[in-house]
């Protein structure tokens, strides 16, 4: 594989990364919607899934911060709790793995090779 030419590949990509190599209490999954009202992306459990969502409108960069932060709520997530994401110590410690792995690791060019 080679890094995805496309921005919403390269985020698949990202994506694909992030699950093997950060484990969620449940499956992920990602898509692009057009617009949203006020966010430019969350995360919900969506038939048994955790679902992100992302306005693929947003510039790249914003996108791939955007995507850090709802898939640090995906690890985060309680088994049995009732859905709510908040930012509480292990939103912050799930977001600052990945984060420090994408950019100060060897992240942004391993993801680079995985198959999305
Ligand atoms: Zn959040």
């Amino acid at each position: 594989m080679a890094k995805a030419r496309k921005k919403l590949d390269r985020l698949r990509q990202l994506h694909a990364w992030m699950q093997s190599r950060y484990a969620t209490p449940h499956p992920t999954t990602l898509r692009f919607v057009r617009q949203c009202a006020d966010a430019h992306g969350y995360v919900e459990m969506y038939r048994r899934k955790l679902r992100i969502t992302l306005v693929q409108t947003a510039p790249s960069y914003h996108l791939v911060m955007i995507l850090i932060h709802e898939y640090a709520h995906c690890m985060a997530w309680g088994h049995h709790k009732v859905p709510k994401p908040d930012h509480g110590a292990e939103w912050s410690l799930a977001m600052g793995e990945i984060y420090r792995e994408l950019y100060e690791g060897d992240g942004w060019r391993q993801s680079c090779e995985v198959k999305w």
